[in-house]
């Protein structure tokens, strides 16, 4: 089991489009308002030394968090000789904000896939990952996502994607489980199937997160 990838100067590329980005672009003023209006609703009075430049700041934060680095084209590279190898990449870690709260959860990512001929600039699984994570989320959406938009890129099934997430509505409200992690797989073609191959990526993905 190894992790390799052609140089840029293969000789074939193929793109795919951009998978569908969650909002028109913010008005950064209008957000800040509205920040500034909440505070005021919580008690609390924007005008105050520590607060001067907040709302901004949030607004600033939510533009940037909505814009992440465009994943729309992904690049396959000609290997014609290349098969039947697991290529995993893992260790990503990105930041999303769980939508039923609207606070951050933070989703350790591991991509694997069998190439048939080509493989994906490994530049782009952690593009991919952050593309998915700048919205909205629900961590079983996002693995999906991921998922799915890799298929596109391989244009094959055999795409497996595991995902353990650390949610601070599970640490910090509710039922306060700080040690608390979910843990979602998507495997499709060969991954589902084939159980060696499958129990490969897992025990990878395994290592990639140490003691559970
Ligand atoms: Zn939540």
């Amino acid at each position: 089991m190894t992790t390799s990838v052609a140089g840029p100067e293969a000789d074939l590329s193929t793109t795919v489009p951009a998978p569908g980005r969650p909002a028109a672009a913010i008005d950064p003023g209008r957000v800040a308002d509205l920040i500034a209006q909440l505070l005021v609703e919580l008690g609390e009075d924007p005008t105050r030394e520590g607060l001067i430049g907040t709302p901004e700041r949030v607004a600033a934060w939510w533009s940037a968090f909505l814009s992440p680095d465009d994943a729309a084209t992904a690049t396959c590279f000609t290997e014609s000789q290349l098969s039947d190898q697991l290529v995993i990449v893992g260790g990503m870690s990105v930041w999303s904000l769980c939508e039923h709260h609207m606070l951050p959860m933070n989703l350790q990512v591991t991509a694997g896939y069998v190439p048939d001929g080509e493989v994906v600039g490994l530049s782009k699984f952690g593009r991919i990952a952050r593309h998915f994570a700048g919205r909205l989320q629900v961590q079983e959406r996002f693995t999906r996502q991921v998922a799915e938009h890799l298929i596109g890129v391989i244009a094959r099934e055999d795409v497996a994607v595991a995902v353990r997430g650390v949610h601070l509505c599970m640490s910090m409200r509710g039922v306060r489980m700080e040690e608390a992690r979910t843990t979602t797989v998507h495997t499709g073609g060969r991954f589902g199937t084939d159980p060696v191959l499958s129990q490969q990526f897992l025990t990878v993905a395994a290592g990639q997160w140490g003691a559970p």
